[in-house]
Order: structure tokens, then sequence, then C-alpha cells
């Protein structure tokens, strides 16, 4: 999500107090916090949000929101700004759906409860214990000014595509299948905690949504990579499915047009066959990134390799 302004002088991204509307145990492991109030009425753009990522500022042990500045588009700097006493914690979400009616707009996002001691942090904990009437900041892009902001899906003219992703990934994959056009082919992995963490989606009749329950205390991946490999004729990597083999905090994001890594972006088009978009726990989706681009010569450029969260690691913003 970039902080550039724009020439309409309205910021970009949208920072908005918002309140729970409702709260819903939808699974065992996911719960669905509804937010609205008036300062959404401009966010997101409806039928087009795919994986457009928002940032959501929890508030400090006081309960107090920051008193972030909300006249800039460095939604960040304002962030920072702030005693960090007082800032409270902001992470990475999705919008699982966006209902636009006015002032009485609707956000859901689909937490993951990871609540095991010392494997928690304060966004997970917040889910575990939101209620009607909490408040916190969504930041989100502006309807009509950054319509496509935040979003990383982009199959340009692939008919087909290939989303993986695990539980983090879940609520952004049902949204891009949900707006997705009804005639896309393709599969959609998910791996979930548990059998009772398959949720409904609305995919198009042409794409496969194949959901990979894990067992009670297997590792994010065992059941994703191999499923992914195999599907693509990667024999050989049945052995090697190792999860965990990047020793970095920071996040992979490899996409069509972005290298964190730092690698060169060919500027021609990418090959308009297939587009993969993997997301999740990012020693897993280095693991995939190193089977796909290496053993199976799939061209860096049909890719998007994005690590959602960091096993061990709490995320700073
Ligand atoms: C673009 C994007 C979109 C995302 N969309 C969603 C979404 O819609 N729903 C969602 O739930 N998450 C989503 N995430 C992932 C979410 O931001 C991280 O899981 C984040 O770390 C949660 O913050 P926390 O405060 O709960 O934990 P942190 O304070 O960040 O981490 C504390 C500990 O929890 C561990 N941890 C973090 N997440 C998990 C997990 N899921 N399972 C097990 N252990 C974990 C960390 O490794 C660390 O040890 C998204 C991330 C990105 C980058």
């Amino acid at each position: 999500m970039s902080a550039e302004t724009t020439t309409t002088e309205r910021p970009t991204y949208i920072l908005a107090r918002a309140e729970v509307r409702a709260v819903s145990r939808v699974s065992p492991n996911f719960v669905r916090v509804t937010f609205g109030g008036d300062e959404l009425f401009e966010f997101c753009t409806p039928g087009e949000v795919f994986d457009s990522r928002i940032k959501l500022v929890f508030p400090p042990a006081s309960g107090i929101l920051p008193p972030l500045d909300r006249e800039t588009d460095d939604w960040w700097g304002s962030y920072l700004a702030v005693p960090e006493e007082e800032r409270g914690s902001m992470r990475t979400y999705s919008v699982r759906d966006l209902r636009v009616d006015g002032a009485d707009t609707e956000v859901d996002v689909d937490f993951v409860l990871h609540l095991a001691p010392g494997l928690t942090g304060p966004a997970s904990l917040w889910a575990s214990q939101a209620a009607v009437g909490q408040e916190l900041f969504v930041v989100g892009p502006r309807r009509g000014v950054t319509d496509h902001g935040g979003a990383e899906y982009a199959p340009g003219a692939a008919p087909s595509v290939v989303l993986v992703g695990d539980e983090t990934a879940a609520p952004g994959i049902a949204r891009i299948l949900e707006d997705a056009p009804r005639d896309l082919r393709g599969i959609a992995f998910l791996e979930v905690p548990s059998a009772d963490d398959v949720l409904a989606i609305d995919a198009p009749a042409g794409v496969e949504v194949r959901w990979l329950p894990r067992a009670v205390d297997q590792l994010h991946g065992l059941e994703l990579i191999p499923a992914v490999l195999s599907y693509l004729g990667d024999v050989d990597a049945s052995e090697d499915i190792s999860v965990s083999d990047v020793d970095t905090e920071d996040l992979l994001w490899e996409t069509p047009d972005y290298s964190g890594l730092g690698e060169e972006i060919a500027i021609t088009d990418a090959p308009a066959d297939r587009y993969f978009w993997i997301a999740g726990e990012s020693g897993v989706v280095t693991t995939l990134r190193r089977h796909l681009v290496k053993d199976l010569g799939i061209d860096r450029r049909q890719v998007a390799f994005m690590g959602y969260w960091r096993r061990g690691v709490a995320m700073r913003g």
C-alpha cells in the first residue's frame, strides 16, 4: 500500500474510525467481525475488492484508540508519530465482504484465532474478545481515488488461475473468487486448521475449491505443499517438503511487478495462459516458490508469492 497523494487532494487511503457491529464465530478457528460506521462510506470498491489488504489499528491496553492524524495520506507516519505506549498495534487483514450502503456501509473481516500461549498476538487476542460497540481504526483504499489500492491479484488475460493459501489467505482467496468473472477456470488450494474450518465460497463453477484440513498439531504447509506440487506434476518434490527454510524475519513478497529480494523485474508481459497467486506462512510460500520457479520453470511473471505472516515473528504493522 503506497502512501502517495493524488491530485484530487483527498487522501488516497481512508483512515476510518469504525465500530464493531457484529461478531460471529463462523468456525472453530475463524471469527468474523463486521465493522461499520459513517467514516467507511467511501471504503473499497464493491465487486473489485479481490485481495485488497487493509490495516487495522487495535487499541493499547488502556482501550483508548491512538490520536492519529487522519487528514494526511501518510497513515504509517501518522501511526509512528504517536508514542509507542499509546499507539496500540497495527496489523494487515483482507476484506472478506463489503456491503456498500452510504453511512451504513459494512466490512467483514475473518480473523484467524491463533491463541496458544506464546503463539498469539494483539490482533488475534482482540478478535477473540471482540464485542459489539468496540472501536478501532481501519486503513483501506478510497473508492474513486485508488479503486484497486493494496490489491495484488492481477491475472491479466490468463483464463485460468491457481490460488494457494493457508487460513490467513482464505478470506482473500474467497473474496477473489467471489469477485472474479463467472467464466474463470482453475483451482484453489486452501489449507485450514481443521475440517470444521471449511467455509462457504461462491466460486465460479469452473474453479475447483480444494480444502486441505491439517491434523491436530500438524505444521503449516505439510498438506499444502505436497498437494500443490503433485497437482503441478513436480513428482520429485515428494520427499522435500521442508517448510521453514528461511532465516529472515522479513516476509517474502515477490510479485510480477515487485521483488522484495531485489530481483530484476521484467517489463515484458507474462505468458497469458495461467496465473498463480500464493500466500500464507512465509517459509511455506518460500518453499513453494523454490519448487515452482526452480524445479518447474514457471515464469515468475506469472506468480504472486506473498508471505502473510512468519512463524515465530510478531508483525510490526
Ligand atoms: C496482505 C495480508 C492479508 C492478510 N489477511 C488476513 C486475514 O484476512 N485474516 C487473518 O487472520 N490474517 C490475515 N493476515 C495475516 C495476519 O496479518 C497475521 O497473522 C498477523 O501476524 C496477525 O497478528 P497478531 O497480532 O495476531 O500476531 P503477531 O503479533 O503478528 O504474531 C504473534 C505470534 O503469532 C504467530 N502467528 C501470527 N499469525 C498466525 C497464524 N495465523 N497462525 C499461527 N500463528 C500465527 C506469529 O508467528 C508470532 O509468533 C494477512 C496478512 C497479510 C500480509
